[in-house]
């Protein structure tokens, strides 16, 4: 994808804090045709009525003084409901979400701003916007061959799959589709009902189920923000490649649709990479703190709620730093890295296990009384001390603290009881289990 594509469009950028403010209008001043500046919401929203014919694409950071970027747009959308925002947030906001769909954001670019990502969505929104101009000024044209030939040069020219879709079925179709499908006729590729019986149907990508139910598909798509666009083809050979879709009415009179893919397969995996490393310990590829956390507090909301069982056992390894000191950091990681093994082998496959800390772990059980957590961590106690870890053997013991759900207990509660059973198993004299 080409930044050329952006070189003609007009853009509004809001943003409180000056460094970011400047830092990111300088590079895009080099890019863009004209960047409108403001610092609050009140200053973009006044900005953009008095430009409103001029600016193509809105890009605004959320919290700042005076009015915030989302009540910004509320009011902008009194004015146009169409224009593509582009939002700048910080991983952790995660309550503006469900607003900035209703609002219709089209794309989210992470603070603090990679000047690529954010380059990137900017390209993404800019696509069909340039595409509809050149598209109208084709139709403009007076004979009906130099209006298909420019047409076709168009759609050819395009670094994405575009197809023309009316009354479910395709119409028009670019190279790119061609190859992609590899094939040299519509027929063909109509042979199915609908365009998106070539979808796959998958977690996080646009439910099929939806696109059924909606009187109109192509309508329902384009109320859906960038993230839920988000669609995985298979072609006969059976490729897979993930695409960010675009909808835009192609010609208003005829009911057609103008579908854009945008090829994100490659992002796609390096987000799922980041997901990844955002969820798992790095050491021991299971589940880290955060992500513990995050499970943790949703299966205790639901085990209140349907007063079911649930256990919590904290491991931590008895005199953990004289094994780093005796035997050195790497032997130390080997130990680490096979203490999970261990846990692993001793509990049930829906039992969530995690690195709480340096050398704590910590396990969830669904449908565990303590009597029965106590058992599990007994088993693992005599595990871990009879495991040899290395080719010399290493006398290495652990010590536990086990807690179970009472009634109004709180995720907090539920932990603490757990650390201070360790406590105790630690102060009582080290390769212990003990309940609080
Ligand atoms: P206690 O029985 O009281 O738990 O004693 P301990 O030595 O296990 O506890 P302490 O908390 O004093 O020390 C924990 C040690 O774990 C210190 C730290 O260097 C080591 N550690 C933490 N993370 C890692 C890691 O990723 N790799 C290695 N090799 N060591 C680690
Ligand atoms: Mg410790
Ligand atoms: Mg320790």
């Amino acid at each position: 994808m080409s930044r050329e594509i952006l070189k003609d469009l007009n853009f509004l950028f809001v943003e409180d804090e000056e460094t970011i403010q400047k830092f990111t209008s300088r590079f895009l001043d080099k890019i863009v045709n004209k960047i409108f500046v403001a610092s609050n919401g009140e200053e973009g929203y006044n900005l953009y009525l008095k430009n409103q014919d001029k600016i193509d694409i809105i890009i605004t950071d959320i919290h700042m003084p005076v009015m915030n970027g989302l009540d910004m747009i509320e009011k902008i959308r009194e004015y146009s409901k169409d224009i593509p925002v582009i939002i700048t947030t910080a991983y952790n906001e995660t309550d503006f979400l469900k607003r900035s769909v209703q609002l219709n954001v089209s794309s989210y670019v992470i603070k603090p701003i990679d000047l690529e990502q954010l380059l990137n969505s900017l390209i993404k929104t800019a696509e069909p916007i340039v595409l509809k101009r050149q598209l109208d000024e084709a139709h403009k044209l007076v004979s009906k061959n130099e209006e298909y030939k420019r047409l076709k040069t168009i759609f050819d020219s395009q670094e994405n799959m575009i197809a023309i879709v009316k009354d479910n079925k395709i119409t028009k179709a670019n190279k790119k589709l061609y190859n992609f499908f590899n094939i040299n006729n519509l027929e063909e590729l109509n042979k199915n009902n609908h365009i998106f019986d070539y979808f796959v149907e998958e977690p996080g990508l646009i439910s099929m189920e939806e696109l059924k139910q909606s009187s109109c598909w192509a309508e329902y798509i384009k109320t859906l923000s960038e993230l839920d666009r988000i669609v995985k083809v298979e072609n006969n050979h059976k490729n897979l490649k993930t695409f960010s879709l675009n909808i835009e009415v192609y010609l208003e009179e005829e009911d057609s649709y103008i579908l854009t893919f945008t090829d994100i397969t490659s992002l796609k995996e390096k987000v799922n990479l980041l997901e990844y490393q955002a969820t798992h310990d790095n050491l021991t590829g299971i589940y880290n703190r955060n992500k513990f956390q995050q499970v943790f507090e949703k299966e205790i909301r639901r085990n209140i709620r349907y007063k079911h069982d649930l256990s919590l056992i904290i491991i931590d390894i008895d005199h953990f730093k004289l094994i780093n000191d005796n035997y050195g950091h790497q032997i130390g990681d080997e130990v680490l890295k096979a203490i999970p093994m261990i846990l692993q082998s001793c509990i049930r496959e829906h039992d969530i296990l995690a690195r709480w800390g340096g050398e704590e772990f910590i396990i969830l059980l669904p449908e565990t009384n303590l009597e029965n957590a106590t058992k599990v961590a007994e088993k693992i106690r005599i595990k871990v001390e009879n495991q040899k870890f290395t080719k010399r053997y290493l006398d290495l013991t652990s010590s536990f603290g086990v807690s179970s759900l009472k009634e109004d207990d709180t995720a907090e509660n539920l932990i603490s009881r757990a650390d201070k059973a360790l406590y105790k198993s630690k102060r009582s004299g080290r390769n212990l289990v003990s309940t609080l």
